[in-house]
C-alpha cells in the first residue's frame, strides 16, 4: 500500500478495489496498460471485512466470460432451489461454486500495482482528463475506471445518475451440513421477502436475507450492506467508466453482482487499453446480462401477492428444465416476463447443462 500523499498523476485510476476494480486492475496489466493505481478507502482488515459480507455464489459461465479461473472456489455447485412458502422447490441444474472472495481479490490484483489507501471525496472533469480529491490527496488521471460499489461517488460526481432500486441485504455464516444446492425461499413475511442459504467452507453455510424479512440471534457476526439494481443509463462519459455495483449492475432477479462485478471490470479495462470507450457503453447496452426484461420481472414479482407467488411457482415443482418452463409460460400467460427472466437468468448465467432448443439461442448469445 502507498500511504498519503499530496498528489499523484497516473493514466488509469481505478477507485475501488473489490471485484470489479480487481478485475479491471488485473485485465490493464493482461493488456499492458502499466500506470495503472487502484485507490482503497478501507485498510486491509476493514477489506476483508467488507468483502466477507457475501453469500459468495457465481456460476461457471461468469467466471469464464471473466477470464477468471476456479482457483479460489471453495465449493462446486450443481443445483439451485426455490421455494416459495415452504412449498415443494423448483430445481434447476446448474455449474456454479461458491468462492473465497478476499482471496479472489487478492489473487486478481497485480502484485505491483499502485495500491493507494484513501477514500474519494470528489471528482471533478479536466481538460486532459479527471482530478479525484481524496483523503490521500488530489489524483489526476487520464482515464477513470469507478469500481466504488453502491455508492459510488464516480457516478455521483461524473454521471449525476442514482440505482432504481436498493435492496438492504444481511448475510451471516452459520455452522450446517454442506451439500452443492444453492437454496432461496421466497415468502414469509410477504412475497418480495427473499432469503438464502448456500454451502460455504466444509461444516458452514452462508445464510442471507433481504434486510427486514429475518432476524441474525443475538451474538453472531454478520454484516449488511445495499446491492443496487436497475442499471444507470450511462456506463460511459468521456474516458470514465462505472464497472460493477457502481453501475448498479446486479441482476435484478437474484441479486447476484459478483459475476457481473468480474465481467465488466474486465470490459472496461479492454475498453480502455484499446481506446474504444464508448465500445463499453454498446457492449453493455446490447448485452443480455443488463437486459431491462429483468428488471421489468423484478417489479412484477416485488407487486405480488403470495397466493400469486405460489400460484406462479406451482407448474414448476421438481426439476425443471426447457420444456416445462415453456408449457408453464403458455398455461400461465400472466406471468410469462417473470418466467422469460428467470430463464434468461439460468440460460445466460448459470447455463444449465441441459441446452434449450437451437431455435432458443438465436437471440440470446449477446454477452
Ligand atoms: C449480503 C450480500 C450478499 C451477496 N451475495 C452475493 C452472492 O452470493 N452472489 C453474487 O453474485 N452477488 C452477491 N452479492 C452482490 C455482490 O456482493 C456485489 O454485486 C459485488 O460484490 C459488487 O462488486 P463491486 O466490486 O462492484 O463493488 P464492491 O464489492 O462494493 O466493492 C467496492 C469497493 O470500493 C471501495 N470504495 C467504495 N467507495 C469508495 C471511495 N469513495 N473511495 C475509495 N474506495 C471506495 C469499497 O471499500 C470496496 O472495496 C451480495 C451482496 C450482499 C450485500
Amino acid at each position: 500500500m502507498v500511504h498519503p500523499m499530496d498528489s499523484i498523476k497516473c493514466d488509469v485510476l481505478i477507485v475501488g478495489s473489490g471485484l470489479a476494480g480487481a478485475s479491471a486492475a488485473n485485465w490493464l496489466d493482461r493488456l499492458g496498460v502499466k500506470d495503472v493505481a487502484v485507490l482503497e478507502r478501507l485498510s486491509p482488515g476493514q477489506h476483508r471485512r467488507y468483502h466477507s459480507v457475501c453469500g459468495e455464489a457465481v456460476s461457471s459461465r461468469m467466471l469464464g466470460l471473466a477470464g477468471v479461473g476456479t482457483e479460489h472456489s471453495v465449493r462446486d455447485v450443481d443445483v439451485i432451489s426455490i421455494s416459495v412458502n415452504g412449498s415443494e422447490p423448483s430445481k434447476v441444474r446448474v455449474k456454479g461454486h461458491v468462492i473465497d472472495r478476499n482471496a479472489m481479490i487478492e489473487g486478481l490484483l497485480p502484485s505491483f500495482a499502485r495500491r493507494i489507501r484513501g477514500r474519494a471525496v470528489s471528482v471533478s472533469v479536466t481538460e486532459d482528463g479527471f482530478s479525484v480529491e481524496t483523503t490521500a490527496g488530489r489524483i489526476s488521471c487520464r482515464s477513470l475506471i469507478g469500481a466504488d460499489g453502491a455508492h459510488s461517488v464516480v457516478r455521483r460526481d461524473v454521471f449525476g445518475s442514482r440505482p432504481e432500486f436498493m435492496v438492504k441485504a444481511v448475510n451471516t455464516l452459520v455452522p450446517g451440513e454442506c451439500d452443492n444446492v444453492l437454496r432461496f425461499s421466497i415468502g414469509g413475511s410477504g412475497p418480495s421477502a427473499y432469503s438464502w442459504r448456500f454451502p460455504s467452507t466444509e461444516g458452514m453455510n452462508s445464510v442471507g436475507f433481504v434486510k427486514g424479512e429475518g432476524t441474525v440471534p443475538e451474538g453472531v457476526p454478520h454484516g449488511g450492506r445495499c446491492i443496487p439494481v436497475g442499471r444507470v443509463p450511462e456506463v460511459q462519459r468521456g474516458r470514465c467508466l462505472l464497472a460493477g455495483d457502481a453501475a448498479a449492475f446486479p441482476n435484478p432477479i437474484s441479486c447476484g453482482g459478483i459475476g457481473a462485478a468480474l465481467v465488466s471490470g474486465r470490459k472496461a479495462a479492454e475498453a480502455v487499453a484499446s481506446g474504444d470507450y464508448q465500445g463499453y457503453g454498446r457492449w453493455v447496452d446490447k448485452s443480455v446480462i443488463f437486459d431491462r426484461r429483468f428488471m421489468d420481472a423484478f417489479h412484477a414479482v416485488s407487486g405480488w401477492t403470495g397466493k400469486e407467488a405460489q400460484d406462479a411457482m406451482r407448474p414448476l415443482a421438481g426439476y425443471v428444465g426447457v420444456p416445462r418452463g415453456m408449457a408453464a409460460m403458455i398455461r400461465r400467460p400472466g406471468y410469462a416476463r417473470v418466467y422469460m427472466a428467470c430463464w434468461m437468468a439460468f440460460r445466460h448465467g448459470w447455463r444449465p447443462p441441459t441446452d434449450a432448443p437451437a431455435y432458443l439461442h438465436v437471440k440470446m448469445e449477446k454477452i
